[in-house]
């Protein structure tokens, strides 16, 4: 165990440790209404000025088996039929939104997620990216990015990722102690993920992403850091370190899991700690409240200069002013307001081979949306925000803020916070917690404590 683990007060985590939005996108996705559909949608990307610089998100929601704390939109299919089918309704949404835009759109970063974007064939893998560069302007120097599973991916599959240009991978590691796999339902020993991670560097792709997660059952701060020490061999150039959110009352596979089993919350935190601790001590950069970066990456060299951004795949570079989502429930934010698919298959796949678009839900961003985004996105990237800095070319300042600014006075005097005139910091302590001060800012989050919390605890 590090010498530097900084124990919380029990009292301070009874506080503050309670379900919050990660802030991906504000306002968050549960408060998306069904008044945003794809005919407006559509009025949007016509809208859209020729000269945007756009990214694109495909979503594959598939996956061979499924890992008991998923929270993500994604089933079990091991056919290749139906993913080959699904490959075909993402060509032709891909055709719809370019049909409806101005112009062709320059891309600079390209991301699939999942589920498991390894189920799609080598062959569909290149005809889709094939398809975005017909479709789009994606630029010589993209990032292209693929999530991939270690347990089931294919050399060919790599090889078609080095071929047609991908240039980051995304491995979700987890945990490597095999009683914490098996309690999740996720075997996969460190020798599969590391001739995994040989066979990218191979091909090219060396900008290795691993996610990893504390507060999974059986899980001890040792067992965490012992994880964080074997994967720090595979040199990955940043690591995501997420908290588990049990919500079995929304994704019933984690019932599932033994919740006797489940860390509490102080040994959350001394999970959360350690790992943290010893990604710092291997000379990781800590971006944001979750995201380590080795030195010299574009990911710590965004985080250095201040100019982080914050996306739905978590802290990011990416700086495009419009994100295009493709497949079922993939998010889209366009400068007007987001915009999300149905996450049903079937029926996103009716939706679009019948009108192109598959939009479900949505928000139309208000003026005063667009303030609070800017001030939370800047204290989830930097851990300090002057709100009239980034409020200057709106048509807000901090006075109209005051009474959240009052709701900060009980993390000051709890030395979370530091509030000075306009500018708001996190201290290393409250650092974090930082979801929790963001959350004063989101006028639509009901702050009592729910019995049926939809977002992740804040430890
Ligand atoms: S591989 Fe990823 S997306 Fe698929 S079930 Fe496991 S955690 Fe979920």
């Amino acid at each position: 165990m590090p010498n530097h683990y900084r124990p919380m007060h029990p009292d301070l985590l009874a506080r503050y440790d309670r379900p919050v939005p990660r802030y991906t996108s504000y306002p968050t996705a549960p408060h998306f209404k069904t008044d945003v559909d794809s005919a407006i949608y559509h009025r949007w990307l016509t809208e859209t000025a020729p000269d945007t610089r756009a990214s694109l998100y495909l979503h594959i929601p598939f996956c061979h088996e499924m890992c008991w704390y998923c929270g993500c939109n994604t089933r079990v299919v091991r056919r290749p039929e139906p993913i080959a089918t699904y490959a075909q309704g993402l060509i032709a949404e891909i055709d719809a939104v370019a049909a409806a835009l101005p112009a062709r759109l320059r891309v600079g970063h390209v991301h699939f997620g999942g589920g498991s974007p390894n189920t799609l064939s080598p062959k569909d893998l290149t005809g889709l990216i094939d398809h975005l560069r017909d479709r789009f302007d994606i630029e010589t120097k993209a990032e292209i990015a693929v999530e991939i599973d270690p347990r089931t991916t294919t050399d060919t599959f790599i090889r078609a990722c080095g071929d047609t240009g991908v240039t980051r991978a995304s491995i979700g590691v987890q945990d490597l102690n095999a009683d914490v796999q098996q309690a999740v339902n996720r075997i996969q020993p460190y020798d599969k993920i590391a001739r995994v991670v040989a066979s990218l560097t191979d091909t090219g792709i060396d900008d290795i992403n691993v996610d990893l997660m504390y507060g999974l059952p059986h899980q001890t701060a040792e067992k965490v850091a012992e994880t964080v020490d074997k994967t720090l061999k595979l040199k990955p150039s940043r690591v995501a370190l997420f908290g588990y959110a049990h919500v079995p009352w929304m994704k019933k596979h984690m019932r599932l899991i033994d919740e006797t089993t489940l860390p509490d919350g102080p040994q959350r935190w001394q999970q959360f700690e350690t790992a943290s601790e010893h990604l710092r001590q291997a000379n990781y950069i800590a971006v944001g409240m979750d995201h380590f970066a080795r030195p010299g990456t574009d990911l710590a060299n965004a985080a250095n200069a201040g100019k982080l951004n914050r996306n739905f795949q978590g802290y990011t570079t990416d700086s495009a002013s419009a994100l295009i989502g493709f497949g079922a429930s993939a998010i889209g934010a366009l400068p007007q307001g987001y915009v999300q698919n149905n996450p049903d298959v079937p029926t996103w796949h009716s939706a679009v081979s019948e009108n192109g678009l598959a939009t479900i839900r949505g928000r139309a961003l208000t003026d005063d949306d667009r303030a609070r985004r800017a001030i939370i996105e800047r204290l989830m990237c930097d851990m300090v925000v002057d709100t009239d800095e980034v409020l200057k070319e709106s048509n807000h300042t901090q006075r109209d803020y005051a009474a959240e600014f009052e709701k900060l006075a009980g993390m000051a005097r709890d030395g979370l916070v530091e509030v000075s005139g306009t500018t708001i910091r996190m201290t290393q302590a409250g650092q974090p917690l930082v979801r929790a001060a963001a959350a004063v800012f989101d006028r639509y989050l009901d702050q009592s404590l729910d019995a049926t919390p939809r977002h992740a605890r804040a430890v």
